[in-house]
């Protein structure tokens, strides 16, 4: 995200001291001109990329009305407070509010003393304001989370989609649709149900460079954590995790680390949330472990990394996370902890829904979070290929880049494995068949009487985390299944036989055990 100093631009004055811009971020320029020019305008840019100067330069300059449509009162509010902060003549009118406030507002736009005015797409819609607003000087109308007019888009809302009904009552007024996540179809459906008239289509890039794409096999995530916060040495971060009761656990272990650590989610007092996003925005909270409700609103420029505990549902999620780190452009890191046996749990939820299409949606969006977490190419080139940007060269700085995988002769390790839960007469989870292997001396081992089993210590050379690799690429070449109908016993397939009767060779990936993350964990 470069900023140029274009001291010429007309608008730079009003960038300088309205805002205290010294130039423009890649791609503001070009749309604010499209804007002059009384053209419609596509715009699509990573989040923090800055696209409400897009529009909110040219209503602070002109002398007419700019309506903004937003989906979330509460993102309208944050921005009309930061507006009016810099002496901008901002209002809101939602449903939320009441009549008189209302009614304050509506004055106020009849004197024309109003320059930016957000709504929500309900109140865009009501045939009283519409009427209101043939009258009013409107020269412009943005349209952010554009995304949510198409069905293809992840976060269809069916009043967003009848907002081109606007477009048809005002034919001269220019038209700019902003969002940070769009595909081809959804970028062509925005156009389309909103009659946009051969629109200045700017389309940034949604890479971060500054920002490591990492990700580390989970099998002790608390620990993994620790040792890995441990290591940043009071830096500025959060931590992801996929449940109330787990962010409470970690907060809590951190403390006990001597971390200034917070937890922060919905079921938190609304002061206490408040509390903990001023006190990491001030720099006295150094990690917020968080479930996804910590997003909205967070400003802060110098977050250096984003752990995730859980894998997220979704790419556009994943990328909207981690793209929290690293804002100031300084270098950062993401960090996904990835078990499969949670994305065969994460399957299994999302299958469970009645609704068909919602069911669908959500199954593909899972499965490309779940190909960015098992891949074994670089992940930055997967992240953007999902959002249409193809490059051809890796980018050297994700984990894959950085340690790229090795494959090696697997067949005996994996005859191991195989032979194992074989032993184990296939009624036994994934740690229990690994203790087996690695000849643990736990009492429940030696109650089952599974010491005398003729694959008991095999594999005792190796670490647990090195088998736990092994076996998940078993897993996922289909020679062995995860049962989690019943506590994820592993089970062999039919093709398991070929590579236990030594009939194939099998190649794997070398495990990368702690390549940038924590110390193997010692023998039990
Ligand atoms: P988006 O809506 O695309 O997520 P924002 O409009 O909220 O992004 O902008 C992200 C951040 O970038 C904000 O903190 C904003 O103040 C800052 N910003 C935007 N444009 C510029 C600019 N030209 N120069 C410096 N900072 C900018
Ligand atoms: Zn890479």
């Amino acid at each position: 995200m470069g900023v140029s100093v274009l001291p010429s631009h007309p608008l730079s004055k009003v960038l300088a001291e309205v805002f205290g811009y010294t130039g423009f971020r890649e791609g503001q320029q070009q749309v604010i001109d499209a804007v002059a020019a009384g053209r419609d305008a596509l715009v699509l840019m990573p989040t923090g990329g800055g696209k409400s100067l897009c529009y909110q330069l040219p209503a602070i300059q002109s002398d007419g009305l700019t309506v903004v449509i937003s989906p979330l009162i509460s993102l309208m509010q944050d921005q009309v407070e930061a507006l009016q902060a810099m002496g901008v003549a901002a209002a809101a009118l939602h449903n939320g509010m009441s009549s008189e406030e209302a009614a304050a507002i509506s004055q106020q736009l009849q004197e024309n003393a109003i320059r930016l005015l957000y709504v929500s797409p309900e109140r865009a819609l009501q045939p009283y304001f519409t009427r209101q607003l043939q009258q009013w000087p409107v020269q412009l109308i943005a349209i952010d989370e554009a995304h949510c007019i198409s069905q293809w888009g992840h976060d269809f809302r069916p009043e967003y989609g009848q907002l081109g009904s606007l477009r048809e009552m005002l034919p001269q007024v220019p038209f700019m649709a902003l969002t940070a996540t769009a595909d081809a179809a959804t970028q062509a459906d925005i156009a389309s149900r909103l009659h946009l008239h051969d629109p200045v289509i700017y389309k940034g890039s949604f890479d971060r460079p500054n920002i490591r794409y990492v990700v580390e096999d989970k099998y002790k995530p608390q620990k993994q954590v620790r040792d890995y916060i441990a290591r940043q040495r009071g830096a500025s971060g959060i931590v992801y995790c996929g449940s109330r009761k787990k962010v409470e656990d970690l907060a809590e272990k951190l403390h006990q680390d001597g971390i200034k650590a917070a937890a922060y989610h919905a079921g938190l007092d609304h002061k206490i949330r408040e509390q903990v996003l001023r006190g990491f925005v001030r720099d006295d909270i150094d990690v917020v472990v968080a479930t996804v409700a910590f997003g909205m609103g967070i400003n802060k420029p110098n977050v250096r990394f984003v752990v995730h505990f859980d894998v997220p549902r979704s790419v556009e999620a994943y990328y909207q996370e981690t793209g929290r780190a690293g804002r100031d452009g300084l270098p950062a890191e993401a960090l996904l902890l990835y078990d499969p046996s949670d994305a065969a749990w994460i399957r299994s939820i999302i299958n469970e829904q009645a609704d068909e299409d919602r069911r669908r949606v959500e199954q593909h969006k899972f499965a490309a979070m779940q190909s960015l977490g098992e891949g074994q190419t670089c992940r930055r080139l997967m992240l953007l290929n999902y959002f249409n940007e193809y490059r051809d060269n890796a980018c050297g700085n994700c984990d894959i880049c950085l340690d790229p995988p090795r494959q090696y002769d697997g067949t005996v390790d994996a005859q191991k494995v195989l032979s194992c839960i074989y032993r184990v007469e296939q009624r036994f989870g994934m740690n229990h068949v690994i203790d087996v292997l690695r000849g643990s001396k736990s009492q429940r081992l030696t109650e089952l009487g599974h010491q005398q089993l003729s694959t008991y210590g095999i594999g005792a050379e190796q670490s647990h985390e090195y088998w736990l690799a092994v076996t998940r690429q078993l897993i996922h070449r289909g020679l062995v299944v995860q049962n989690i109908q019943q506590y994820g016993v592993l089970q062999l397939t039919q093709a398991a036989r070929q590579v236990l009767k030594g009939e194939v060779a099998l190649q794997l990936a070398e495990p990368r055990i702690n390549l940038v993350v924590s110390k193997p964990r010692v023998a039990d």
